[in-house]
């Protein structure tokens, strides 16, 4: 998929259209392991007992699939005032900014 390096779009910061500069956004570390779910998952796994594998069907009988393309997420600037955002865009295999 090709994207413009440059592009026109609503600035909610000068609420109006103006050029963007256009760069692909990069994967960041997430700060994990802090939700219930996850405090849950760590009470489990540890000590003795039923570490909550009874409830699941094995491993070879989950449906696992695995997927081809990947989404990306585009970070805008805008040239007049210097605002940024990020602005997801449809799956694709490949992105290549055009000049
Ligand atoms: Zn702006």
């Amino acid at each position: 998929m090709k994207i413009p390096a440059k592009m026109r779009t609503y600035c909610r910061k000068c609420r109006s259209h103006t050029t963007h500069k256009v760069s692909i956004e990069k994967t960041r570390q997430r700060g994990g392991g802090r939700s219930k779910g996850q405090r849950r998952k760590k009470r489990h796994t540890k000590g003795y007992g039923n570490k909550g594998r009874y409830s699941k069907r094995p491993i070879s009988q989950r449906s696992r699939t695995s997927k081809t393309t990947k989404r990306v997420d585009l970070r805008l600037k805008c040239e007049t005032c210097g605002k940024q955002w990020a602005r997801s865009r449809p799956r694709a295999k490949r992105v290549e900014l055009i000049r």
